[in-house]
């Protein structure tokens, strides 16, 4: 069965009903296995859970451990685009904004790529805004091609694509896929997608199934969380990424909790997920999905990240700019994606994470053989 037919069988699911019923004795049962249920995650994703956050939270901290060792595998988004087709209510690069609107050629790319090279991180996630039409798949293979040169581990946050499409990606060397469904409320889905290749829902929610049949080695979802209900968003997502590591057993999945920054397109936040309850939901995520990356961004705030480094942590970006090109000197009318909370140097994350007794990873991938 497909993720898409899975979630349809939810349409009528009421989580807060079901919250209702949950007692801190189902929680405390749920806290005791070692293998989780769909009903176990519900257990401590539920109000009542917050009552046991501190066990969560150790119990985490030791799966975490267990599977992945203290490592924090860091990369390094550089945006090269920003043109955009789709319409989404909360993004301040959406097609009707009269924002300035760059793309980088490859000289530039070339030249961003050697500031970023010199951090030492070898993992580049490279964005652009939706736009087949701006950012083509030639461009973006010539873009891979040089990238290359300078890093063994490339992703894309790009526009979703066909599996066919992915591959010739892969075969120019990206290894790595983000994409967020951003919310899987299908309602809600339209209502912040009023128009544009996006609005598709079903193509979205099966993108990184694609992505996995193209064989990247890397898939990375996660829900925009302010969208939708905060505990629907965080149950869909954790779902979403079993039934990818359950159907994809050579494909490393991972999960991101981005909060909506209040700043993006001045988006009226209708949901709020606050820093307590994301700390139980992180560690829900952590024990229902141990082999699961966890990826916090820069978003958050440095003392925040500080705070739930050891939490379930996997992966974190480091130096981030989310302008395109914005890494060297920068005019004033390039505009970012949304505002970093973290402004951190890479340095003075490495320094922050091994002053925590973790081990950075700058270089976790390299293609040795085809
Ligand atoms: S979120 Fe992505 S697709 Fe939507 S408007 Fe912004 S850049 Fe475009």
């Amino acid at each position: 069965m497909s993720f898409k037919d899975i979630i349809k069988q939810y349409e009528d699911f009421n989580i807060k009903d079901h919250f209702s019923k949950v007692t801190l004795e189902d929680v405390d049962k749920s806290l005791k296995k070692d293998k989780l249920s769909e009903n176990d995650l519900l257990n401590l994703l539920s109000p009542v859970a917050a009552e046991r956050i501190e066990e969560m939270a150790q119990l985490s901290h030791k799966k975490t451990v267990q599977y992945f060792g203290r490592t924090i595998s860091l990369y390094i988004p550089l945006y090269i685009s920003n043109y955009c087709s789709n319409g989404c209510t909360y993004c301040g690069f959406h097609a009707e904004s009269k924002m300035k609107r760059s793309k980088l050629s490859l000289a530039e790319i070339e030249e961003q790529a050697i500031i970023i090279s010199k951090t030492g991180i070898k993992h580049i996630l490279f964005l652009t805004g939706e736009s087949e039409k701006a950012t083509p798949i030639s461009y973006l293979v010539e873009v891979v091609k040089l990238l290359k040169k300078y890093f063994p581990s490339i992703s894309i946050e790009i526009f979703p694509m066909s599996v066919e499409d992915y591959s010739t990606l892969k075969e120019a060397g990206v290894d790595g896929l983000t994409v967020y469904q951003e919310v899987y409320d299908r309602e809600i889905y339209k209502v912040v997608h009023p128009y544009g290749r996006k609005r598709d829902y079903d193509f979205r929610i099966e993108t990184p199934e694609r992505g996995a049949e193209a064989g990247f080695r890397l898939v990375n979802i996660g829900a925009l969380f302010g969208l939708g209900d905060i505990a629907s968003e965080a149950f869909y997502t954790a779902i979403h990424a079993k039934y990818l590591d359950d159907k994809y057993p050579n494909t490393e999945i991972a999960v991101s909790l981005p909060r909506i920054n209040s700043a993006e397109n001045e988006f009226e936040q209708e949901y709020r997920l606050d820093d307590q309850t994301f700390v139980q939901y992180l560690t829900a995520f952590r024990l229902f999905l141990p082999r699961v990356g966890i990826n916090i961004s820069t978003r958050e705030n440095a003392e925040f990240r500080d705070n739930v480094l050891p939490l379930g942590v996997t992966r974190y970006s480091a130096g981030s700019k989310t302008e395109v090109g914005g890494y060297g000197e920068q005019d004033d009318d390039n505009v970012p994606q949304f505002d970093i909370s973290d402004t951190r140097s890479v340095d003075e994350t490495v320094k922050m994470i091994e002053e925590k007794g973790f081990q950075v990873v700058k270089k976790d991938w390299e293609l040795i053989n085809e």
